[in-house]
């Protein structure tokens, strides 16, 4: 059994992978656990629509969270658990469990991140990016942990190609289906946009209409018309961006953040 993290600033498309990875039939996608340990512990979305006891995560208020992967393995009988918390002190509390992990860094394009901040009307910047996503390469290099580093551009831009690759090292075989995560039945807390095409598919609902039209995939670049010019250019111009990108090997270009070439390494 191995868990794969995903760990993320929020807006970055974590869920969404998520649920592609989670499709796959020997693994299983649960969701942000975090959530259920919280202090107001959250249950699981789907069940909490149909009204009845999630046959997975029912009595997790019984276990520890250093004891909660290893139990939702056997129930599942799963190689591959996929846990979206993204949040550090998640990963950190789990980190004495003995199973195998492998962390997955998803980077989306900081200009992205910052216009969704905005949109929602989150006063966040620039700034928190950077922090958000440092702590978590400086916790996979302190812990000398098995990860890679990924970006939305490329999972959105070249979906079959990154995905095979993350299934590849994960141990699983990558099958294209897995991208219609929407025919595949998820437990867990945490709901958005890509829930919303299983949820509503999962319950009788009118809202079936409108979940229809969210059964795809689609790559959100709304950044590139909504941004002001002004917080683009800084964004572009910040000098710990660049060093943090360098490190981690990714440039950002007009097509998004992208990988740089190995070609262009120095
Ligand atoms: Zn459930």
């Amino acid at each position: 059994m191995t868990v794969v993290y995903i760990l993320s600033s929020t807006r970055s498309g974590s869920t969404w992978l998520a649920l592609m990875l989670g499709s796959n039939p020997d693994a299983v996608y649960l969701g942000e656990l975090a959530r259920m340990f919280r202090a107001e512990p959250e249950g699981c979305s789907l069940c909490a629509e149909r009204g009845v006891a999630c046959p997975l995560f029912h009595d997790i208020a019984a276990y520890k969270p250093r004891d909660v992967h290893a139990m939702l393995s056997e129930r599942t009988a799963k190689d591959v658990l996929v846990d979206n918390s993204k949040s550090l002190s998640w990963a950190r509390k789990t980190l004495v469990s003995s199973e195998a992990r492998s962390y997955i860094h998803l980077l989306r394009d900081p200009r992205a991140v910052v216009n969704s901040w905005r949109r929602r009307g989150q006063n966040k910047g620039l700034e928190q990016w950077v922090d958000e996503n440092e702590q978590i390469a400086k916790f996979l290099s302190d812990q000398q942990l098995d990860s890679r580093t990924v970006s939305y551009d490329e999972l959105a831009g070249r979906t079959d190609e990154t995905l095979a690759g993350l299934c590849e090292w994960l141990g699983l075989v990558y099958e294209p289906a897995q991208k219609s995560y929407w025919g595949v039945e998820h437990h867990g807390a945490g709901r958005n946009g890509a829930t919303a095409a299983f949820l509503n598919d999962f319950v009788a609902s009118d809202e079936a209409f409108y979940a229809e039209r969210r059964r795809t995939n689609f790559y959100d670049t709304r950044w590139r018309d909504e941004l002001d010019a002004a917080t683009r250019r800084a964004i572009e111009r910040d000098i710990r961006l660049k060093a943090f990108l360098q490190r981690a090997g990714f440039e950002l270009t007009d097509d998004g953040l992208t990988p740089v070439r190995a070609s262009a390494r120095p």
